[in-house]
């Protein structure tokens, strides 16, 4: 039976079928060139993180959120890494947690990152894009070694200009 104390966001959630409790190792490592990075990013007023997919859904929406953060919106957008802000309270989850408005770039509806952010930051507003349903592509395709580097790029170009424009 699904335990509604776990995940804040989800328990909220009608259509959820509960959370599960995952212990993740602290780690005592900080690293100085990430946090000053958050420390530079804080005044944006959109945090964009993505899934870490290894497919190549996860790697056109990872691309896109690169094209979109650091090409088409610099001065609007703070690129998160989503492994420090989910697995430690450092300067990345605080960019998360501080943001006006936090995005996903999600390669799929699994929805990875906005689900592993909503556990770590209890309640937080996520605007979920599911960045495969912004491009046209075989939809039996799974691997990042099934489609050309050149067309993962491209479909991530679209992705993130269509987020730009909603931003
Ligand atoms: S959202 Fe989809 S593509 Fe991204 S990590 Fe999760 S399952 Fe993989």
């Amino acid at each position: 039976m699904a335990d509604e104390k776990c995940c804040g966001a989800a328990a909220q959630d009608e259509k959820s079928a509960g959370c599960e409790t995952i212990a993740i190792e602290k780690t005592g490592n900080t690293c100085p060139l990430c946090e000053d990075y958050a420390a530079s990013q804080a005044s944006k007023p959109v945090a964009v993180m993505s899934c870490e997919g290894a497919c190549l859904r996860g790697e056109v929406a990872r691309r896109a959120a690169n094209i979109l953060c650091h090409e088409l919106a610099p001065e609007k957008t703070a690129r998160i890494c989503l492994g420090a802000a989910f697995t430690k309270d450092t300067g990345q989850r605080n960019l998360v947690r501080k943001a006006p408005r936090v995005v996903a770039l999600e390669g799929c509806f699994i929805e990875c990152a906005s689900r592993m952010m909503r556990g770590a930051i209890p309640g937080l507003e996520v605007h979920v894009i599911a960045a495969d349903k912004l491009y046209e592509f075989d939809r039996d395709l799974f691997g990042v070694d099934e489609m050309s580097e050149e067309e993962m790029t491209s479909h991530a170009r679209t992705v993130a200009e269509s987020v730009a424009e909603q931003l």
